[in-house]
């Protein structure tokens, strides 16, 4: 069967202005894959959520440095948004649904549960003053199961023809 992995790395300045830039190098990245509207949707909403996360919480809008690495392997695509900044002091509690530790600024405590809702798969590591790692995975399209029988590259024969 044929393979198609790919990979890239994008690094930039932690400010708000750049989360568009973010969602939308990821985006273009997977087109490859030729993922539906919806999937485009959920993984720039997840990519919005993570950067966003890294600039008000992790360098609580201070300078840093973003870090997003997107990876293909097939049809699974992984996400993974670095900062260098503050840390997660408890990772459980901080993807609890509704718990934010910035109220005052009406947060809605929801950034994670949208990631864990919009992607397949969500790993969260963090280091109190060191940063944080977020790993977010999604398959495109076709499943998995449809990699392994083969009929996924049937149908991309016949899409060629
Ligand atoms: P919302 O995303 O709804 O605006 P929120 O950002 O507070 O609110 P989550 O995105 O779910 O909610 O994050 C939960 C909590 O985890 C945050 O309030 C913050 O304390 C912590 N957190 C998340 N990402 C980071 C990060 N990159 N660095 C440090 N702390 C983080
Ligand atoms: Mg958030």
């Amino acid at each position: 069967m044929e393979q198609y992995n790919n990979q890239m790395v994008v690094e930039f300045d932690s400010v708000s202005r750049n989360e568009g830039f973010a969602r939308v190098v990821v985006a273009a990245f997977v087109t490859r894959l030729n993922p539906t509207l919806e999937e485009v949707a959920d993984i720039k909403t997840a990519v919005s959520e993570a950067v966003t996360n890294s600039i008000i919480h992790g360098y609580e809008n201070k300078d840093g440095r973003i870090r997003i690495e997107t990876r293909i392997e097939n049809e699974l695509v992984t996400i993974i948004v670095t900062d260098y900044g503050v840390g997660i002091p408890d990772i459980e509690k901080a993807m609890e649904p509704m718990y934010t530790s910035k109220p005052e600024l009406e947060r809605s405590g929801m950034g994670f549960a949208f990631m864990e809702a919009f992607m397949d798969d969500l790993k969260v590591e963090s280091a109190v003053g060191k940063g944080t790692v977020v790993t977010m995975w999604k398959r495109i399209g076709k499943t998995k199961e449809d990699w392994e029988t083969g009929e996924a590259e049937e149908e991309t024969i016949k899409e060629n023809q």
